[in-house]
Formats: C-alpha cells, structure tokens, sequence
C-alpha cells in the first residue's frame, strides 16, 4: 500500500462495459453454431484487460485467446480455473511447464513444440492440451505443409510409443506415465484478406484448412483416442474479419479481437451497421486556452503558423500515452460536441487544438474527446496516422487510465 492516493491520470480511457457484453451477444448470434472465442491480447486491444477479461466472464463467456504465455498466465489469475484460455506465440526455449500447469492450451506451430510439450506433460504430470496451428497461407506462425507432414509423422509415432507402453504395462490406467500426455484437442489457422471479401485467398486457405482438419481426425482415429477424439476437435479459422465477412462461420469457433471492442476490422466499415458499438473513449480535460496573435507557431518545429488572430486550447495526451506522432497537424478532437483541429506536432504528453478566435464555448475544465463516442473514431485517428484502428487502440501507454464505464448510451 502506497501512503498516498495518486490522483487520476489525464487521459483516460472509459471502457463501457455493457457495451462490450453487448457486442460479444451480438457477435455470438451471427457466428452461431461456431462459439465466440474472445481475444483479449496486447492487454486486450489496449482496453486493460483487468477490466475487460472479468466483464466477459460475468456474462458468461469462457473462451478466451491471447498470444503469449505470460499473458495467459495472468488471464488465469484474472479468471480462474474456469475459463478455457489458448496461447499460441511463444519461442523455442520458453518455458511451457507453467502453462501446461495453468492448464493454457497451447496453439503449436512446429514440430520441436509437441516434442516439447509432451515432455512439459510428462514432467508436471498434467495433460498439455494443443491446438495443431497450420499456415495455409498467411505465412506466419503455423505448420506449413511440409512440417505439417512431420507433425503428423511425429503424432503417429508418439501413439505407436504409447500403444506399446499401454501393452507393456497392461490397461491404461496402471501405466506410470500415461495420464499425462500430449492431447490435441483443436486445429487452428488464420485468414491473411478476410477483411477484403472479394479476394480469393480465403477460399483457397478454407480449402487447405479443411484438408489438414481431415487429416488430423485419420490420425487421431488410427491411434484410437490416445492423442485426442476427432470428433471433439476445436476447429477455429476466423478472426474478426472472417466473422464479419463470412456466410457461416468455418469450424467450431471464431477467435474474435478488435469486433468484440466495437470496432470494424473492414476498410470504411461502420461497426453501428453490424449492430457494434465502440467500448473504449479516450478522453482528457481542457487545462489552458489562450489567445493568439495572427502569425504565432504551433509546438516543436512551429509547423504550424496561425493564419488569423485565433485562440488555442490545451490538452494533455501525446505520443508518451500512445496517440501517433504521424497524426500532428490533421487529427481533429471533440469539445462540447464540437470538432477542432489539432495543430502543431502532437508532443509526448500535450497537444494543441485550435478552437478559433473569441470561442467562449470552450472553458478550462471541459472533457475533450480524443476518441470514440462523441469524438472521433479510432478509425479516423488510424487513417490520420496512416495505420489502423487496431494500433490506435492497442499503443495506448500504461499512463493512460482505464476506467470502467458503466454504459449510459452516450
Ligand atoms: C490477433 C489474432 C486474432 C484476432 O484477430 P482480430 O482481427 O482482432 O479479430 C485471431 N487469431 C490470431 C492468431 C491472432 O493473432
């Protein structure tokens, strides 16, 4: 305990919890029969996940997605046994017992990682689930076909050693070893264009996706149940483009991300057309104005020279709470319902707005929307930044406040 109260930060970012809940129902119902698996990496999207991850669960979700270990092992401690957590970006010499101990199922992408997680399995005498990764296509993480043959090799060989401790040691339930194993209990891949329907490589990597899929069930099926059942494979492709783009949705289940936020992954997509609502609005606080001489600069490099006698208003936020550098001089934030342009660089904690000469609408104190409802979308501040909203959200700085919001509808 700190013998002081720290005050609120400047910038915060309000997370409308019932907005979030809102938007996974509405996501649930169009994926539907496929489960709505919810990606709450990169501190989920940069809305804190101490704050995101527990209003999911309230409502009742249980399946969540990160990319690391270390991210999932917090989830765990956030949500408990209960929650089915999926990790799948770790590297050749992280260790996989803790996970495997926090029961995270593990997405594998080479062949040294079964190795590695049947060994894991082995010494914690836990089962290690898996979900078989496979790149058709994207060419990132994943088996691609050439290792996927070898994993396959690799997963017959493995049961062939287990039927043969099984004989040796008579029925399972006496072997020393065999509660924990390696389980492959889903196959995984990912779209590289789903946001771009008209493309065709997201039927062609459906295709691959649905070939291995059959694979994997005829080595499941031949090693008779020891490496996994292949009709209870999780089978899970889209993200959030897939989702939205999709007829039905592929698989079992979606791993869905910036959606879920209220967001839309497709170019000029409006989420309020899907039936989504934004959850974060990053908003600060009006703390100085001032009137200025036609001819004065604008912030580091004065890239900005005021044409007519106008009057600036100060806001703290900048590069050092995650806004882009890259959005100086065209970003725009809302006072009082009203659009101003930012001018000038935006610096590490502060930028400019220019509010226009004699505004008396405008008072030290008042909330200034940097983004989201009743300001800007993230949206903007992407095209702005020549990015997306996916960063906008995701680099918010751990100077930023989150803070839950119950919704009001605003
Ligand atoms: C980030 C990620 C997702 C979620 O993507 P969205 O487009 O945000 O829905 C799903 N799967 C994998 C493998 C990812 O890395």
């Amino acid at each position: 305990m700190t013998s002081f109260d720290i005050p609120e930060a400047l910038v915060r970012a309000e997370i409308d919890e019932a907005a979030l809940c809102d938007n996974a129902a509405v996501l649930a119902d169009r994926l539907s029969p496929a489960r709505l698996k919810c990606v709450v990496k990169a501190n989920a999207y940069g809305h804190g996940i101490d704050l995101v991850a527990p209003a999911l669960f309230s409502a009742g979700w249980r399946e969540f997605c990160v990319a690391t270990i270390p991210e999932a092992l917090h989830l765990r401690s956030l949500l408990g046994p209960e929650a089915q957590i999926l990790a799948w970006l770790y590297g050749p010499t992280t260790d996989l017992d803790e996970a495997v101990r926090a029961d995270i199922q593990l997405g594998v992408s080479t062949v040294d990682s079964l190795d590695r997680l049947a060994e894991a399995a082995r010494r914690t005498g836990i089962t290690a689930r898996a979900h078989l990764k496979i790149d058709t296509g994207l060419g990132r993480n994943g088996l691609a076909p050439e290792a996927l043959v070898r994993a396959f090799d690799w997963l017959r060989r493995h049961a062939e050693e287990r039927r043969t401790a099984d004989t040796d040691h008579g029925d399972l339930a006496t072997a020393p070893d065999a509660a924990a194993d390696i389980r492959i209990v889903g196959i995984m891949s990912h779209f590289a264009v789903a946001d771009e329907p008209e493309r065709p490589e997201t039927a062609a990597q459906s295709a691959v996706f649905s070939s291995a899929h059959g694979q994997l069930r005829a080595v499941l099926d031949a090693a008779d149940g020891r490496l996994g059942e292949s009709d209870d494979l999780d089978v899970h492709i889209a993200n959030s483009p897939g989702a939205l783009t999709l007829g039905p949705c592929p698989g079992t289940s979606a791993r869905v991300g910036l959606a879920l936020y209220g967001l839309s992954p497709l170019e000029d997509g409006d989420p309020a057309v899907l039936g989504l609502r934004p959850v974060m609005r990053l908003v600060s606080t009006v703390i100085n104005l001032k009137d200025i001489p036609a001819g004065h600069g604008a912030s580091y490099g004065l890239t900005f020279t005021a044409a007519t006698d106008t009057r600036f208003a100060l806001v703290p936020g900048g590069y050092g709470d995650g806004l882009p550098r890259a959005a100086s001089n065209r970003a725009e934030v809302a006072i009082r319902g009203r659009r101003y342009p930012v001018v000038g660089r935006i610096a590490m904690d502060q930028m400019i707005i220019d509010i226009g000469a004699g505004n008396n609408e405008v008072a030290i104190g008042d909330e200034a929307v940097i983004f989201g409802p009743g300001g800007p979308s993230a949206a903007e501040w992407g095209t702005w930044a020549n990015t997306i909203n996916y960063e906008i959200v995701t680099q918010l700085s751990a100077r930023v406040d989150r803070v839950a919001r119950k919704g009001d509808g605003r």
